[in-house]
């Protein structure tokens, strides 16, 4: 691929409208109903089994609320647009976002440009700005995969409150994981405008930087499934919506308990 033209004249003072990402809406795939709750008992616990059943994988609408997290190179796209198309939720990616307006020489992409070609991140009031638009669009009423966002605590934690203020909570984060000269390779095999070998490099080294955190907001939330990104896309998909489905079978109380538990026995308490 050519490298990128640049853009004629930048704008980097304008507001950035909404552009318009790339969705995936393909039909609902049916998949193994969740376990029958037939006790009339009404517990704490089994109601989260009931609404899990009726909003989460597996029920009845079918709801997904789920982003993906994991290096440049480790599959995040391919599994996004798999689920997406399962689930029949959009696939909202922000590197396709940023390149879509950078290719069309928008506003936006005007002030992105600089940040994809350095391997850097966009600054977040940006990003968040674009996803929190996004996430009001109809087609997300019964969720998403989000696919490169958030990126860093921070946008995690406007994520939460975005998706609290829409009443719509998130149901797991995937963290797709891929050792570094695995990922350096497949990076490299690409033809991407922004995988020169030192852009690459940056990002591999950005994204190091900020995962750590990012992983452990959603660990500490019961809301992250760790999956070795290597192997057969196929079965990745699967056992991607396997964990998920043993994700969304336990309370979410329960999860940040294990966690807590987790936690306090690394620090020897
Ligand atoms: P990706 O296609 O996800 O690898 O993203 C390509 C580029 O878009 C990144 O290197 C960043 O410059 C930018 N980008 C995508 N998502 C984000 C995000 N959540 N925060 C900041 N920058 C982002």
């Amino acid at each position: 691929m050519s490298p990128r033209q640049p853009c004629r004249s930048a704008e980097p003072g304008r507001r950035v409208v909404r552009p318009p990402p790339p969705t995936v809406r393909a039909e609902r795939h049916s998949l193994a109903p969740g376990p029958q709750v037939s006790c009339s008992a009404a517990s704490p616990e089994l109601r989260w089994t009931r609404e899990a059943e009726r909003r989460g994988p597996g029920g009845a609408d079918r709801a997904l609320r789920i982003v993906l997290i994991g290096p440049p190179g480790a599959g995040k796209g391919t599994q996004a647009v798999r689920l997406a198309a399962r689930f029949g939720v959009p696939h909202i990616a922000t590197g396709d976002i940023f390149r879509s307006n950078v290719d069309r020489c928008t506003p936006l992409g005007r002030v992105a440009k600089r940040y994809l070609d350095g391997g850097e991140l966009v600054p977040d009031d940006i990003v968040i700005d674009i996803v929190s638009e996004r996430l009001a669009e109809p087609d997300c009423r019964h969720g998403f995969v989000l696919d490169g966002f958030p990126r860093s605590a921070p946008q995690a934690s406007a994520l939460s409150r975005r998706l609290d203020e829409l009443g719509t909570p998130l149901h797991a984060a995937i963290s797709l994981e891929v050792q570094e000269e695995e990922l350096f390779q497949r990076l490299a095999a690409r033809a991407r405008a922004d995988d020169t070998e030192q852009t690459i490099r940056n990002r591999l080294r950005v994204f190091a930087a900020s995962n750590h955190p990012l992983l452990r907001y959603y660990e500490q939330r019961g809301l992250l499934a760790r999956i070795d990104g290597v192997g057969n896309p196929d079965d990745l998909t699967e056992l991607v919506v396997a964990r998920l489905k043993d994700l969304m079978a336990r309370p979410i109380t329960e999860r940040r308990r294990s966690t807590e538990v987790a936690l306090a026995s690394i620090v020897g308490r």
